[in-house]
């Protein structure tokens, strides 16, 4: 304020100057021009007086002419008085206005100032030639120097870390540093800009740091906690893997032997109680998968094969698998696949069958009456497939609908509940059906069952693969006489896309139905009861040229029976699309109706046998006794030759000696871990001393891990295929067909 007064004074001073300088001149104007009137009238008179002259008349108009001049300057001075006065004025106002603004830019400047100086962020400017041009009192402090003696110098900080630049699009440059300064190693995270100075002609770099250490410090300490927590994470996971491992060994052995036991005499107590140890076993057996899948997933280790595959056979499969488990507790399984869809996939056929069997075994589990249907269908997207897994169970209440899909939620955690789990099967579901791209919901009425959604999209894939054509019935008439049954809608909604026309009558009606129209096809379900079909059999009599009961697999045993009754065909449960076709397409007998894999292994009631004649020689290679001679036992009682070796180095020996001696194997059963040289070691040997010779044994790999990596490292030491531990009796049986019709075809 005080600044701003002095200023006005000074001009008012100015001002007052300014008129009296005026004043005098006017004054000294007057005085002039009196002095030189006076001079020139006296000029006048004595020259008039010294020549004699005189004109009087002259005179005057000399002296008036003279007066006129005067007062005409006189009066012009006064005039341009006045305005250089009103000039003077608004001069005045103009530098009161400029004194006014003046101030305000310097206080402006001053409080610029001194926010800049007391900044807590660094600020220096440099020229073109690094020379510092201003630099902030946080800049001096952390250079450790003065204002003085930073300006003009090209000092810099001294750094002992940095990253590269990021430019913004505004031009401005972003870094981090490490400095050394007085107080310490300080990170800085710089701002940089290019700034114009003395009206456009120079241009100097304005660098702004804030201080960024505690940030970084805290960031790094996070950092470090994360991959910590990581590390421990990878640690339980690998530990989870090796003692899931390590469990399942021995569990093997109990599962393997429980099996053998089974097959000698027992008491019908005894049955039970091997029974129970087995069913026990099973258990934990697919807990431990669980555990060491969750694990798996949490130590991101979920990889997702994508090769091809048929939706149709792994769909059957799921059904099929689970067929037994349904039927024990007096329910139906019964599976329909849009035949529209491509037969051939690209996607995990293991991972998908893993989330396939979660969603049915639980709908089977928690259902009481009805059944399971598990239905694909073409989505609303393209390549979408919608997979659906409906029950007649229990149900979900809403609020527990998003809490199953967590980690270790069940709907009934309670200690009193009545279903056995570990909450682990649907979260897990849940996020392989992620990994895959799809999603997972469920719908439910409480009370009445559940449907549980999966949609994915899969991709076609280009095979050789036969394609299954579904059978144009446009002009055929069915009739299927069954309970309200899972099996019994399935079998009419395929049947109606083929283009049949479908009653579902009940036992009540059925006879009624029968005589209403011509039929050209009548399927019975057998679990209408036996004294119900054989009297309905009766009553078809001939007149539909397919007549076809339903059976379980448990209900085979009454086939003759029923052929007797006046049966053409029958289908065992859950039914499968071809079998279904060639029941009422082909030109079919009674005997040749069954494809099921329920009924594949009374299919080969001659397997054994066959086998057995010719004996082939196997060689185990398995480090765990329990193991080993479950393997030795199963093979033996197929009718082979098995021979065991403890470890890499001895199956390696024995299977040269065998081969010097032109007694080799036909096949080698490989454990992958063993001490000394492993099981993949010991192919890659085997296959590399087979290139001398040119002729090959198969391998194949006995694993408890059946993983993807697992399985591409056999194949990729050599081996031909893998089996999985506990060693199951068909799939042995399986593998020692195929090597008896390699044989066949070589003979
Ligand atoms: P688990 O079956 O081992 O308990 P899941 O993750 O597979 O674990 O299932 C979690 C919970 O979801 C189950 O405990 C059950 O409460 C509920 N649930 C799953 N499927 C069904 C179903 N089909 N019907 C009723 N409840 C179900």
């Amino acid at each position: 304020m005080r600044g701003r007064r002095d200023s006005t004074d000074s001009l008012r001073r100015h001002f007052y100057r300014g008129s009296r300088l005026v004043g005098h001149t006017v004054r000294w104007a007057f005085l002039t021009l009196g002095a030189l009137t006076a001079s020139s009238v006296l000029f006048v008179y004595l020259y008039s007086v010294n020549e004699e002259v005189y004109d009087p008349s002259l005179f005057a108009i000399g002296v008036g002419g003279l007066f006129a001049a005067s007062c005409g300057a006189i009066l012009l001075l006064v005039n341009s008085n006045r305005k250089f006065r009103a000039e003077l004025r608004r001069s005045l106002t103009r530098c009161e206005l400029l004194a006014d603004r003046n101030w305000e830019l310097q206080e402006a400047e001053e409080r610029a100032k001194s926010l800049l100086e007391t900044q807590g962020d660094l600020i220096v400017r440099r020229d073109a030639e690094g020379r510092i041009t201003y630099a902030n009192d946080a800049f001096c402090a952390l250079a450790g120097q003065s204002q003085q003696s930073l300006l003009g110098s090209t000092t810099t900080l001294d750094v002992l870390e940095h990253d590269n630049f990021t430019p913004l699009p505004d031009g401005t440059r972003l870094h981090d540093q490490k400095i050394m300064s007085m107080a310490g190693a300080r990170w800085v995270a710089w701002r940089e800009v290019i700034v114009r100075v003395d009206g456009n002609d120079r241009t100097e770099v304005q660098s702004v740091g804030r201080d960024i250490t505690d940030r970084v410090n805290a960031e790094r300490a996070l950092g470090e906690a994360r991959d910590a927590a990581e590390a421990a994470n990878r640690a339980k996971s690998r530990f989870l893997a090796v003692v899931s491992h390590e469990i399942r060994t021995p569990l093997n052995g109990i599962l393997g032997m429980s099996e053998l036991l089974l097959d000698t005499p027992l008491t019908p107590e005894q049955t039970t109680y091997v029974r129970a140890a087995k069913t026990s076993g099973d258990a934990l057996l697919s807990l431990i998968e669980e555990i060491l899948d969750f694990s798996k997933i949490e130590a991101g280790k979920l990889e997702m094969a994508a090769r091809p595959f048929s939706l149709f056979t792994l769909i059957e499969e799921v059904v099929e698998l689970l067929g037994p488990r349904a039927q024990a507790k007096g329910i139906e399984i019964a599976s329909d696949v849009d035949e529209r869809l491509p037969a051939c996939m690209m996607g995990d056929d293991a991972r998908l069958r893993q989330v396939l069997l979660n969603l049915a075994g639980n709908a089977i589990k928690f259902t009481e009456v009805g059944g399971v249907s598990v239905i694909v269908e073409r989505g609303a997207q393209p390549d979408e497939v919608v997979f659906l897994v409906r029950d007649t169970g229990i149900g979900i209440m809403p609020e527990q609908r998003v809490r199953i899909f967590l980690d270790f939620e069940q709907a009934d955690s309670g200690s009193t509940r009545k279903f056995g789990g570990t909450g682990l099967g649907l979260a897990i579901s849940k996020r392989i059906v992620e990994h895959m791209g799809g999603s997972i919901d469920v719908e439910s009425i409480p009370g009445q069952g559940a449907t549980f959604r999966v949609a994915m999209t899969l991709k076609r894939a280009d095979t050789d693969e036969p394609i299954f054509v579904a059978p144009e019935l446009a002009a055929s008439n069915v009739l299927i006489v069954a309970p309200t049954s899972v099996a019994a809608s399935l079998l009419a909604r395929r049947l109606s896309r083929w283009g049949a026309r479908i009653l579902i009558a009940p036992e009540t009606t059925a006879a009624e139905s029968l005589q209403e129209q011509a039929w050209d096809a009548v399927i019975v379900d057998h679990a209408l009861g036996s004294a119900v079909t054989a009297s309905f059999a009766a009553k078809i009599g001939n007149k539909p040229a397919r007549r076809i009961v339903l059976v379980t697999p448990s209900e085979r045993q009454g086939l003759a029976a029923l052929k007797d009754a006046g049966f053409t065909g029958y289908l065992v449960k859950p039914v499968r699309a071809a079998s279904l076709k060639t029941q009422l397409v082909a030109s079919n007998t009674f005997e040749g109706a069954v494809l099921t894999s329920a009924s594949a292994i009374d299919e080969q009631p001659d397997a054994k046998t066959a086998d057995a004649r010719k004996g082939f020689k196997i060689l185990i290679a398995e480090d765990n006794k329990i193991n080993a001679l479950l393997a030795r036992s199963l093979i033996a009682k197929l009718g082979h030759w098995p021979t065991g070796a403890a470890n890499g180095t001895m199956a390696l020996d024995a299977w040269r000696t065998a081969r010097s001696a032109g007694a080799p194997y036909d096949l080698v059963l490989m454990d992958l871990h063993m001490p000394g040289i492993d099981g993949l070691e010991a192919t890659r040997r085997i296959r590399a001393a087979e290139t001398e010779t040119g002729r090959r044994t198969p391998i194949i790999a006995l694993t408890a891990n059946a993983f993807s990596e697992d399985r591409e490292a056999c194949l990729a030491a050599g081996m031909d295929s893998f089996l999985v531990k506990p060693l199951d009796r068909e799939q042995l049986l399986a593998v020692l067909n195929l090597l008896s019709k390699a044989a066949q075809m070589a003979a």
